[in-house]
């Protein structure tokens, strides 16, 4: 490309009835700063990287058009925190169109925080630098453990504050997703009881995410199947690194199965399946070991607001949904599974004590209050041998709490294939040395926010973009917050 048309928008779902959309256009901001861009991205993307780059402060805040971008707001209902809101959208976020990646996939091009929308509500549309950092960080760090997530483009300082509970720094953070249709975007349309636009969405999204099932008998049930095992496994993959998402809207989980909404999100440090962190989540209805459940129960509000599609006899529509439905906890069961056997160095061939096997240690890693991510990293050298089992055994409040399971697991792994080597090395790969721990987190944010100094920020995104290699030279990276360093709630 050139400077006159760096990146070659094709604009689907600008293309899609009306109703789907608000046209808009940024709201332009005083001293736009490129503060952050992600060059390995925009070549992913085919974009021309050093145009964009040159002139990031100004597309990248929404002062100057991308050009062939179309911006709009995308309209969406959805249910927060189990209440049902017929009209949500994007009060702060703008999509300015769409590429096709280099591999072939089309992915959309989105900023957050560039000024309101017609679904603002009462909200600024803007973002604060704090929470845009901390997405930034957190979703390259999910891409880069191999979990299904939007990415980060780019973040700009506007040079304008925001107003929360104090005065904040504002920002704007540029989002690349597979595409923003959450489950929340058919609900608008089925609380409308508009049965035709459901469908306009559901063919537009199996031809964008699930091509396969354009031919399917069923292909709408096929379409709810599908999203429910995407969403299966990305939930599993989020237990298997201690992620709690902290806010599963059904306007916050998409029909892609990417991640999306980092907010109040943490990474758990010590393992306790009531772990949650989000400041908004007061009940504790999205905490860590609660995901699962909520998974299925946001599928089951797609399954709703796809009944009119599933069959014209709606009794028999019903049980469909329901079976679905259920489904979906089956899938889970199966991709925790594969997840948490290879935590441990087991393979596919089951043995009948594994699942007790694997229970006792979740149990004793629990019981000893015991640092979830360092536990199975240690896990991995004693695969290599018991030499490393002290180090393990450190985390623990009584150190020689897991002497008993130690045995019975080396015990178990005389039955697997592969060297003791092979089998740490392969641990390796699945339990991750490094993730954002909150406090590392924190402080990159309180750096860049309250002194502009965006080394720690930088840092941290470099260690977390290797997360399963061990960083010697990092290992502060790698260690839970000590006492007094600990975050106890996050804010979006
Ligand atoms: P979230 O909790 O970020 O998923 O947002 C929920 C809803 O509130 C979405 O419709 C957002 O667009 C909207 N929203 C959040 N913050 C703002 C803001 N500062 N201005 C306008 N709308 C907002
Ligand atoms: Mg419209
Ligand atoms: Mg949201």
């Amino acid at each position: 490309g050139d400077d006159g048309r760096p990146v070659a928008f094709d604009n689907s779902y600008a293309r899609l009835p009306d109703v789907f959309f608000a046209p808009v256009d940024p709201s332009p901001v005083e001293a736009p700063r490129l503060v952050a861009f992600n060059r390995a991205l925009a070549g992913e993307l085919g974009l021309d990287a050093d145009a964009l780059e040159r002139h990031g402060a100004g597309y990248f805040s929404g002062n100057v058009a991308l050009p062939g971008s179309l911006p709009l707001a995308m309209a969406y209902a959805g249910h927060q925190f189990g209440q049902f809101v017929p009209q949500l959208g994007d009060g702060r976020a703008i999509l300015l169109g769409e590429v096709i990646d280099r591999d072939g996939r089309r992915r959309d091009i989105q900023l957050k925080g560039a000024g309101q929308t017609p679904y603002s509500r009462r909200g600024d549309g803007r973002a604060a630098l704090g929470p845009v950092l901390r997405e930034y960080i957190v979703s390259e760090a999910m891409h880069a453990l191999g979990i299904p997530t939007t990415r980060a483009l780019a973040a700009v300082a506007t040079g304008q504050p925001v107003y929360r509970d104090r005065v904040l720094p504002g920002a704007v953070f540029t989002r690349v997703a597979a595409s923003h249709v959450r489950v929340g975007t058919f609900q608008f349309f089925a609380a409308r009881s508009d049965t035709d636009n459901v469908r306009v969405l559901a063919d537009h999204v199996i031809d964008r995410h699930y091509p396969a099932l354009k031919g399917a008998e069923q292909p709408y049930l096929a379409l709810l199947d599908a999203v429910a095992d995407r969403q299966a496994s990305l939930i599993a993959r989020w237990l298997g690194v201690g992620f709690i998402h902290g806010v599963m809207n059904t306007d916050n989980m998409t029909i892609s199965g990417e991640t999306i909404d980092f907010g109040p999100c943490a990474f758990m440090d010590r393992y306790d399946p009531r772990t949650v962190y989000s400041s908004i989540d007061r009940n504790g209805r999205y905490a860590f070991g609660n995901q699962p459940m909520i998974g299925q129960w946001n599928i089951a509000r797609l399954a709703e607001a796809l009944l009119a599609l599933l069959s014209d006899d709606q009794d028999k529509a019903v049980e469909m949904a329901n079976s679905a439905v259920g489904r979906f906890m089956e899938r889970f069961q199966a991709h925790w599974k594969a997840v948490i056997r290879a935590k441990i160095g087991l393979g596919a061939d089951e043995e009948d004590d594994d699942q007790g096997l694997i229970r006792d240690l979740l149990v004793t890693l629990y019981e000893q209050k015991a640092d979830y991510t360092l536990a199975f990293r240690r896990l991995a050298d004693a695969a290599e041998g018991a030499a490393a089992d002290d180090a393990l055994q450190d985390l623990l409040e009584t150190p020689g709490a897991l002497t008993p399971w130690l045995a019975l697991w080396r015990a178990r792994l005389t039955r697997e294939a592969g060297t003791a080597e092979a089998r740490a090395t392969a641990m390796r790969r699945v339990n991750p040395a490094f993730i954002p721990r909150n406090h590392k987190v924190e402080e990159a944010l309180a750096a860049a926010v309250d002194h502009g100094d965006f080394s720690l920020f930088t840092a941290l995104n470099d260690v977390l973009a290797r997360p399963y290699d061990d960083q010697p030279a990092f290992a502060a990276y790698a260690v839970p917050p000590k006492p007094g360093e600990e975050i106890t709630a996050t804010f979006c």
